[in-house]
């Protein structure tokens, strides 16, 4: 099998190239559908709507090259037709989603993976693995390149979700080297934006959602912890372009624009136009210190950086929560 035949031209002359975007009605992945749509592909969601929801592709339903497809991941998936991209992104993503579904997450991420890449050798689709920022644990190096390899606690309350991940990812690198399998492995640092759930413990929506109701907004441990954020059109571009990158190694996507939890709550009150409030809560456990993506290999490989900044991808995610919640 060839390790490099999918062209975002389309494989067969005259054809939409066709996606299977799995978690597709999700927060990331109902936008990276949005996104094939206007780049002409032929988009396939599966989603089971674990995490995820309709209210996020329901404007797509009605376009005649989608087709959405509820599906369990972790069964056995038959879909017919040819595809020549298969984003793997079905998995529970926020930490309050992960924790109350931790077996379901251990699930996704070894049975789905498995399941999803074994749809990608039949179809010979190129196969990308959504992964995390989380595979390095509370990091003892800054900023986190991709050799870096980890501090992840294995048996704390975060490891079903660190740990499906580092799996699926070593389930994706042995399909490429037993089945020559055309895989990609992206480490995604925090994203952003519209069709995030407010309720869903993500430190954005529920400061946004807590500004919005003038509550204070709650900090956990002394709000001095870093987090880098992307703007979720910057991170689908950037999953896009790994397709046609035939490197199988892991690369990172995320900003490098470092933020303390403090700065980011002043940074909210100046975009709400609002006196904040704060109330400072204890750590949350495992919680990493410092997380920041050395993009290097993005930027070489992809000839990607995130290109929205914080600013102005906060008021239009603040303009859609406003839109939708008040
Ligand atoms: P999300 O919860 O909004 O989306 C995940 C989707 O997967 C949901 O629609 C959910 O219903 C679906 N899903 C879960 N288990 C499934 C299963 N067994 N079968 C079929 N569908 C299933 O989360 P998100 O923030 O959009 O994250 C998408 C992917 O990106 C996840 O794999 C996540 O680990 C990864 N990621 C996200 C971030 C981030 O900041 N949002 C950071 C790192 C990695």
């Amino acid at each position: 099998m060839s390790t490099h035949k999918f062209s975002p031209k389309g494989s067969v002359a005259g054809l939409r190239p066709r996606a299977i975007v799995a978690g597709g009605a999700g927060f990331i992945g109902s936008h990276l559908c949005e996104y094939l749509l206007e780049k002409n592909f032929y988009v396939i969601c599966v989603d089971n709507l674990l995490t995820g929801s309709m209210r996020n592709i329901k404007h797509l339903l009605s376009n005649p090259y989608f087709r959405f497809h509820r599906a369990d991941v972790t069964r056995p998936l038959s879909l017919r037709g040819r595809a020549e991209v298969i984003f793997n992104l079905a998995s529970p993503a926020s930490p309050w989603d992960y924790l109350r579904l931790p077996l379901q997450t251990l699930a996704a991420g070894s049975l789905g993976t498995r399941n999803l890449l074994d749809l990608a050798v039949r179809k010979e689709a190129v196969f990308v693995l959504a992964s995390t920022s989380e595979v390095y644990g509370d990091p003892e190096v800054h900023p986190q390149q991709e050799n870096y390899r980890g501090n992840v606690n294995p048996v704390g309350v975060r490891s079903c979700y660190d740990e499906a991940k580092r799996y699926a990812e070593a389930l994706t690198m042995a399909y490429h080297r037993k089945y020559g399998l055309s895989t990609r492995i992206a480490r995604i640092f925090n994203t952003y934006g519209p069709r995030m759930k407010p309720d869903d413990g993500r430190v954005i929506p529920d400061m946004i959602m807590r500004a919005l109701r003038g509550r204070p907004l709650r900090i956990f441990g002394n709000g001095m912890q870093t987090r880098s954020f992307c703007y979720v059109t910057d991170m689908v571009e950037g999953l896009f372009r790994l397709t046609r990158c035939p490197d199988p190694m892991p690369i990172n996507l995320g900003s490098p624009e470092e933020t303390t939890i403090l700065g980011l709550a002043q940074i909210l009150g100046r975009a709400l136009k609002r006196k904040i409030r704060m109330r400072f809560l204890p750590a949350l456990e495992d919680d990493p210190r410092k997380r920041k993506p050395d993009i290097s290999r993005a930027m070489h490989l992809l000839s990607w950086k995130p290109s929205v900044p914080l600013k102005q991808g906060l008021a239009s995610t603040i303009d859609w929560f406003r839109s939708i919640y008040t």
